[in-house]
């Protein structure tokens, strides 16, 4: 049985038997991964506090056949989080980043760019960058990198421009202009087409976008969440907490 190792971050665990854990961790080059951490609640364990949520961490492991859970071996810190979970509000919006990337992303999808994504808005967090506005970002690229995000700059059937915004489809898939949306249930307001754009060319850097107003980023928050929602088919735990 070889050991093999990735860099990962930690996404939760929980405790299992008297003594061990299981971690589950999403890792740059092998996605989603789960393992027992033989030992980890004993004092003085090994593992130390690198199985903390959102730690970066080097995962030594060993990989039995025909068994979705690895067995870990040894866990080095990287760069950790854990300040992060100070804030109450910080914390519950990591929650829902682990929720959602742990519900959207098959057992071993290998996804850098989730990876990267993660990784880049967490250093952004603990640089002081606004939660709010990283939140969305977050939320955004991640439909986008699942190809969940639709083209919110014309309408879906007429082809039109959207300068005042318009509709979500039933499907969730395009958006309407106001004639051709057969139902106006859930509005885009024009500020979602902007902020798209401007993700698109910037990096989640703290001070970026200070000028999307309080109201512009609530409403872009409504759209993210709606699709989310829709494509999850629940809502996830953790956002309860963030109403
Ligand atoms: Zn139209």
């Amino acid at each position: 049985m070889p050991l093999d190792q990735t860099e990962a971050i930690v996404l939760r665990s929980f405790d299992v038997g008297d003594q061990d854990k299981i971690v589950v961790f999403f890792s740059r080059d092998k996605g989603l991964l789960r393992g027992i951490a033989k030992g980890a609640r004993k004092l003085g364990n090994r593992f130390g506090s690198s199985l903390e949520p959102m730690s970066l961490v080097k995962l030594y492991y060993y990989e039995k056949e025909r068994k979705d859970l690895l067995t870990l071996s040894q866990s080095d810190l990287i760069e950790s989080f854990f300040e992060l979970y100070r804030d109450y509000r910080t914390a519950c919006t990591l929650s829902y980043f682990a929720e959602l990337i742990e519900e959207f992303f098959p057992s071993r999808a290998r996804e850098e760019i989730v990876f990267r994504l993660l990784l880049s808005i967490l250093r952004a967090i603990k640089q002081g960058g606004s939660l709010d506005v990283l939140s969305r970002y977050f939320e955004a690229w991640f439909l986008q990198i699942n190809g969940l995000l639709p083209d919110f700059r014309r309408c879906q059937k007429c082809r039109q421009p959207l300068p005042q915004g318009g509709w979500l489809s039933p499907k969730m898939d395009g958006v309407c202009c106001a004639a051709c949306a057969s139902q106006k249930k859930d509005q885009v307001l024009p500020g979602l087409a902007v902020f798209l754009a401007w993700m698109k060319k910037t990096l989640p850097a703290s001070k970026a976008a200070s000028h999307f107003s309080a109201e512009e980023l609530e409403a872009i928050r409504k759209t993210l969440q709606t699709l989310i929602l829709f494509h999850l088919e629940k809502e996830p735990k953790s956002l309860h907490f963030l109403r």
